[in-house]
């Protein structure tokens, strides 16, 4: 019992000292990573993409690892990032439903010692090490070109069907959406509104209110991302409408996909899921070992007033012509995307 309890006391004074040794095996298998994803109806990425991603790049590392989903509940996401420090967590991956919540989970994190990572989307005020994502006015940009390659160059009334005001990616989507928009004069902006929470449900109730207070006269939709940009497919198809009027999308979705080879979708953004699982899978690794993360970047919280290390990773645009370039990546499989063809 002695030499144990003394052995165990040597370990914890280089632990603390953080050692010298360079023997990080034994002291990385004492922690673990948790990951907490927002939702599950927003988007199909999260389920679809994000978790097997994770948990590939997790065993790769050789680490212990808990994903789990808050599914779109707040008070959820505080009670998973408490059972996960319990059961001994010590980095903790955050893709926020919203600032504030996320914000009071790193806060508590961070009084029990716990690293914490944002993913994909910035905690605004939150104390994360580290930030990873993909250029995200980049992605609003590409939207905004990619509606003004399928509209032309003549006069058109625009509506914007932004994400939720909740996450500070849909803020800068629609930034980078309008830097692009705003600057062709035959377009007129005639619409603008955030979608709650991502909802498609109340994404095709906001984009039908839009049709029949714009009489119809509608000629682009800036859809944030595919399952709002669906959204308002299915209400053009009511009015026969469909593939008359561009609408943009994010995320390559299978749906998104079908969407762009029906003709009934002008553009998605692909952003590779893969690269950004990898990249935090590797910032979280570093911090359970005592390391430090590389990044290639900074972004600004203008809440916290600070700078936060990130790795930014950049997001592809896809039309008709090179909806192969997704399935090249593996991303979507062949089969699934020409069922019925
Ligand atoms: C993500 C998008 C996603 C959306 C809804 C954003 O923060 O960057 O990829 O479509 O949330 O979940």
């Amino acid at each position: 019992l002695g030499l144990t309890a003394v052995s165990a006391a040597a370990a914890l004074t280089l632990t603390a000292c953080g050692g010298e040794s360079g023997d990080t095996s034994s002291e990385a298998s004492k922690g673990k990573i948790g990951v907490i994803l927002p939702d599950t109806k927003s988007s199909v990425r999260y389920e679809n993409f994000d978790r097997p991603y994770l948990e590939q790049a997790f065993k790769a590392a050789g680490v212990e690892y808990d994903i789990q989903n808050a599914e779109g509940d707040t008070q959820r996401f505080q009670t998973i990032a408490d059972q996960m420090i319990t059961n001994g967590v010590t980095v903790l991956v955050v893709d926020g439903i919203d600032s504030n919540s996320a914000a009071a989970v790193q806060r508590k994190a961070q009084q029990q010692g716990v690293k914490t990572i944002d993913y994909d989307r910035l905690t605004l005020g939150g104390v994360a090490d580290y930030y990873v994502s993909f250029d995200n006015v980049k992605v609003g940009e590409e939207l905004g070109k990619g509606l003004q390659k399928c509209l032309g160059d003549k006069e058109a009334n625009i509506v914007y069907l932004n994400g939720a005001a909740t996450d500070n990616n849909a803020t800068l989507f629609a930034q980078g959406a309008h830097n692009i928009l705003d600057k062709v004069s035959k377009y007129k902006k005639v619409a603008e509104q955030a979608v709650p929470n991502w909802d498609n449900q109340q994404a095709a109730t906001i984009f039908e209110q839009m049709w029949t207070q714009q009489d119809g006269k509608i000629d682009g939709v800036l859809a944030a991302n595919d399952g709002v940009g669906n959204a308002a497919i299915s209400i053009l198809k009511k009015n026969r409408a469909a593939g008359k009027i561009p609408v943009t999308g994010q995320d390559a979705t299978l749906e998104g996909l079908q969407n762009i080879l029906d003709g009934n979708q002008c553009m998605t953004v692909y952003k590779p899921v893969k690269q950004e699982a990898e990249a935090a899978a590797k910032l979280a690794v570093a911090l359970l070992k005592g390391e430090k993360g590389q990044t290639n970047g900074t972004v600004h919280d203008p809440e916290g007033k600070r700078d936060v290390p990130s790795v930014l990773l950049d997001p592809i645009p896809v039309f008709k012509e090179n909806v192969k370039q997704v399935v090249d990546d593996g991303f979507i499989k062949k089969e699934e995307l020409c069922k019925g063809d």
